[in-house]
């Protein structure tokens, strides 16, 4: 049972963060092989050719994995501390709390955690919704994916944000970290980010926890957050806590309180979690299968598709 809960979940995370390292080029293929399949009403492309925000006080609608945006906020692809990766994905869009405390976050990892500065990945499509490529989740505007490589020490090229590659901080044989690019930064990135109060999950691969249960000192209450999961050895994912006030948002279950260091964590080392069978690609979505305040923020099918323009 336990298998076929995660079989269902694997096709949202772990199939996204496959893709999360993907080149301008990549992206574009796995782009187009998905197009040739969808059928002219998917939610994606709906969703997918929308350039702009939806008007209105920023609401998420709907949950992680299904639901849309109302009233996003861009994060600027350059800020004090942060720079936006894969810019020609144009998914730099979110709910303003959640662009607010990355760019907060991003202001005081310096001093608080050694860490240089966020090389952001994706956040949210501007009225967020499912995506034709990558992420089952992402859809609200409370997820967002950090790439575990430091920022460097100047400003990346549009190119360069496009082609280069995270860094992966997780062992060949994916049992532990990979001590040639793993720091004691990495800890102390993901300790303060997970203690930030708005926070709801942090997801990491599961050699990243192994880790982190090693080296978190004493006070390991912000440990519940942190969530193992497939993939998320480049970069990790942070999810917000529903705000309050957005009626439609559909909050997910608390983790277990606790540190997560215990058994719940060694079955992520078992040859069952290692090497899971093979998903069914994933299923396309209809307007119909996400929340009914959704259908109101994208235009009719039968015009034309928003491809992304060339890097921002
Ligand atoms: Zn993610």
């Amino acid at each position: 049972m336990r298998l076929a809960f995660f079989a269902a979940a694997i096709i949202a995370l772990w199939v996204s963060s496959a893709f999360a390292q993907d080149t301008a080029v990549e992206e574009a293929a796995h782009r187009a092989e998905v197009l040739a399949h969808l059928p002219h009403d998917a939610a994606e492309l709906l969703f997918g050719r929308e350039a702009t925000p939806a008007p209105g006080p920023p609401e998420a609608i709907g949950t992680y994995e299904r639901g849309c945006l109302e009233g996003a906020a861009a994060l600027p692809a350059d800020g004090p501390n942060w720079q936006v990766m894969r810019p020609s994905r144009d998914r730099a869009w979110g709910h303003p709390m959640l662009i607010a405390l990355i760019e907060r976050l991003a202001q005081k990892l310096p001093a608080e955690a050694g860490w240089p500065g966020l090389l952001v990945g994706d956040i949210a499509q501007p009225r967020g919704g499912p995506m034709l490529t990558g992420h089952g989740s992402h859809q609200i505007g409370l997820d967002a994916d950090i790439w575990l490589t430091p920022m460097p020490p100047r400003r990346l090229s549009a190119v360069e944000r496009d082609e280069i590659s995270a860094m992966d901080v997780v062992a060949a044989d994916r049992m532990d970290i990979d001590t040639a690019t793993w720091t004691p930064q990495h800890r102390r990135l993901l300790e303060a980010v997970a203690r930030e109060p708005g926070l709801a999950r942090i997801f990491v691969n599961a050699a990243i926890k192994r880790a982190l249960c090693r080296e978190a000192g004493p006070d390991r209450a912000w440990m519940a957050k942190i969530r193992p999961w497939w993939g998320h050895n480049y970069h990790f994912h942070i999810r917000l806590s529903c705000p309050s006030g957005d009626a439609l948002c559909r909050a997910q279950t608390p983790p277990p309180p606790g540190d997560g260091c215990g058994k719940e964590l060694d079955w992520w080392f078992t040859e069952e979690a290692l090497h899971p069978p093979p998903s069914p690609p994933r299923k396309p979505l209809r307007l119909a299968d996400l929340p009914q305040a959704c259908a109101g923020l994208v235009t009719a099918a039968g015009q034309a598709l928003h491809i992304p323009g060339g890097a921002r």
